[in-house]
């Protein structure tokens, strides 16, 4: 019987399930609208999916563990979600004490940034670089960052909020309260403002399409540009994976985007010798990152760094 794990990636719109053996590969995928999970109260609503997805499918394969990527900011022991703003009531929730006591087998959380981080470094083989870091820009801006075979979690779990970096001409208030932040300047939501203020009839999709030349969208890309410089300035990366809902949108200036990273970072390094590689879009990749988490986290391969303080459950 072949071994999986059971999948989740958590999104503000959609949760996709999927289960994930060792090799990577999915099986039996589905998607649910995250509203629906919310009506009766999103943990009871998990809980009955959970439930009736291993009853399906528990015949077939042996469901090991449970393994889930969640929009938030995770607590460093990685098992109380923090803080979802994109999810109204998950906030404060034990959400790995309350599965494995639903669910009787291991749990694993993490931020669904990072699972999507593990899926781009498997992809391009690099799970044995010293420094890569992931760098997604969707509503706003996710990112992941893998120091010598570890996640870096930070004190508080929170590592990683770059889109929080201030840009100080800027005086857009930010989803976090804080005045300034760069992704108030280049996240997705940002673009969608500025969409509907600057060019009235234009559909958020064509916008780069129709508009790529213009100055407003130029400071767009160039506060993304600006976003990655800072952490490549910071951390001297080996590899740099960018990617998310922005990048794949219809003729999105690409080129654009690498000329403000290499105006912003420092000169002659890191600028001269920078790898940046672009994530191939996939609507499993969460899921599947999930997966490769999960298994690592069963075989007792700690993704946490020593700062932090998570115990993987035993198998
Ligand atoms: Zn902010």
């Amino acid at each position: 019987m072949t071994e999986v794990i059971l999948c989740l990636d958590i999104g503000g719109t959609n949760c996709r399930f999927g289960l994930v053996d060792r090799e990577s590969q999915i099986y039996g995928q589905k998607i649910t609208a995250t509203a629906a999970l919310a009506e009766q109260g999103f943990m009871e609503g998990l809980v009955e999916r959970l439930l009736r997805y291993v009853t399906r499918f528990g015949e077939q394969f042996r469901i090991r563990a449970i393994s889930l990527g969640f929009p938030s900011t995770i607590d460093r022991t990685r098992r109380c979600v923090l803080s979802t703003p994109n999810i109204p009531g998950l906030d404060n929730i034990p959400v790995v004490d309350y599965l494995k006591e639903r669910m009787q087998m291991p749990v694993f959380l993490e931020r669904d940034v990072n699972m999507l981080l593990l899926h781009d470094i498997k992809c391009f083989g690099l799970l044995g670089e010293k420094i890569v870091v992931g760098i997604y820009f969707g509503t706003g801006i996710g990112n992941g960052i893998f120091i010598n075979g570890d996640l870096l979690y930070g004190r508080n779990g929170v590592a990683g909020e770059l889109g929080h970096i201030p840009q100080l001409q800027s005086h857009n208030q930010c989803g976090c309260g804080n005045p300034s932040c760069v992704e108030a300047m280049g996240g997705g939501k940002y673009l969608e403002e500025l969409c509907e203020r600057e060019f009235p009839g234009t559909r958020i999709k064509d916008v780069y399409r129709l508009h790529r030349d213009r100055p407003q969208i130029r400071a767009q890309v160039e506060a993304m540009g600006a976003a990655v410089a800072c952490e490549v300035n910071i951390l001297d990366p080996d590899y740099v994976i960018l990617g998310g809902g922005l990048l794949q949108m219809a003729d999105f200036p690409v080129d654009l985007l690498e000329q403000y990273i290499r105006k912003h970072t420092r000169k002659p390094h890191p600028e001269r010798n920078l790898r940046l590689l672009f994530s191939q879009a996939g609507q499993e990749n969460g899921v599947i990152g999930a997966g490769i988490y999960g298994w690592r986290m069963l075989s007792q391969q700690r993704f946490c760094s020593e700062s932090g303080s998570a115990v993987p459950a035993r198998a």
